[in-house]
């Protein structure tokens, strides 16, 4: 069995026995794997803290030549998610993250471009950073490493110039904006004001070196709404923490009065923990 390093973040934690835990980690030189840890539900587990979820380690692992799990030999803390026990907002837009992460990779299939924006936008979310834009930048980033950047600048099925109008169709099907002509019998239509489609075509070309770009109140609920429906789309269902980010990524507009509060921002099943939309 060969032995294998890399810094990684922990997706997901599953017991599996009495002592032991399968842990899900999105590596930054082998991608998504399933690790098998043993001993990390005992008192004085080997591994410490190093695989609370959102934490930021240093593995080593052996691989197995069969269809075994991997084995998890070590695993050191390099930065743990702070926020988890005082925001909410941020701890939820955190599980977003590692939930797009899971869904958007394959097993196996290393993207270290994806990984140092994940750990970029985790410590930016877990610094105190404005969580709409950063979100959206991530997502944006994310959508255009795994390639599926949805097209903004022209139409999407044919190529053509955008019509001159207030509102521009965005098809989900196609992939972006479409001309009147090829948005004739598609389904899965979003409209999208001419002022959101110019802050989101910012995010879908900024480079992964710079920040976010601004993302004024105004167009928040409408970008969140858009990339919501895309990344629903796209991946064929809703993912979990859709509800919760949407909350928290627009509560600052919502405060400032610029946002009407979407039917969707209500979070189902967190108890006492929920997330409020009335801040
Ligand atoms: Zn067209």
């Amino acid at each position: 069995m060969a032995s294998e390093k890399s810094l990684a973040i922990v997706l997901r934690v599953v017991e599996f026995s009495e002592t032991s835990c399968v842990v899900t980690l999105f590596s930054r030189d082998f991608g998504k794997i399933g690790v098998l840890a043993k001993g990390a539900r005992r008192p004085k587990s080997p591994f410490e803290a190093a695989l609370d979820l959102l934490a930021v380690c240093r593995i080593v692992f052996l691989r197995k030549s069969s269809d075994g799990l991997d084995l998890l030999t070590e695993a050191k803390l390099e930065r743990r998610f702070r926020s988890a026990s005082r925001d909410l907002g941020r701890l939820y837009c955190g599980y977003y993250l590692l939930e797009l992460l899971r869904e958007l990779t394959h097993q196996g299939d290393p993207h270290p471009d994806l990984f140092d924006l994940a750990d970029h936008s985790l410590a930016a979310i877990d610094h105190g950073a404005d969580l709409a834009p950063i979100v959206l930048w991530f997502e944006f980033a994310a959508l255009r490493i795994l390639g599926h950047a949805p097209r903004l600048d022209d139409c999407a099925e044919c190529g053509g110039a955008l019509p001159d109008l207030e509102r521009i169709a965005f098809g989900q099907v196609a992939g972006g904006t479409l001309c009147q002509r090829c948005r004739e019998g598609q389904r899965q239509i979003i409209s999208v004001s001419r002022e959101a489609l110019c802050v989101l075509r910012k995010f879908n070309e900024t480079s992964l070196e710079h920040g976010p770009p601004g993302l004024p109140d105004a167009v928040r609920g409408e970008s969140r709404g858009l990339m919501q429906h895309y990344i629903a789309h796209l991946l064929g269902h809703r993912p979990r923490m859709h509800s919760y980010v949407a909350t928290a990524a627009i509560r600052t507009a919502i405060r400032t009065g610029a946002v009407q509060v979407p039917g969707e921002t209500s979070a189902r099943g967190g108890g006492n923990s929920r997330p409020s939309s009335t801040p």
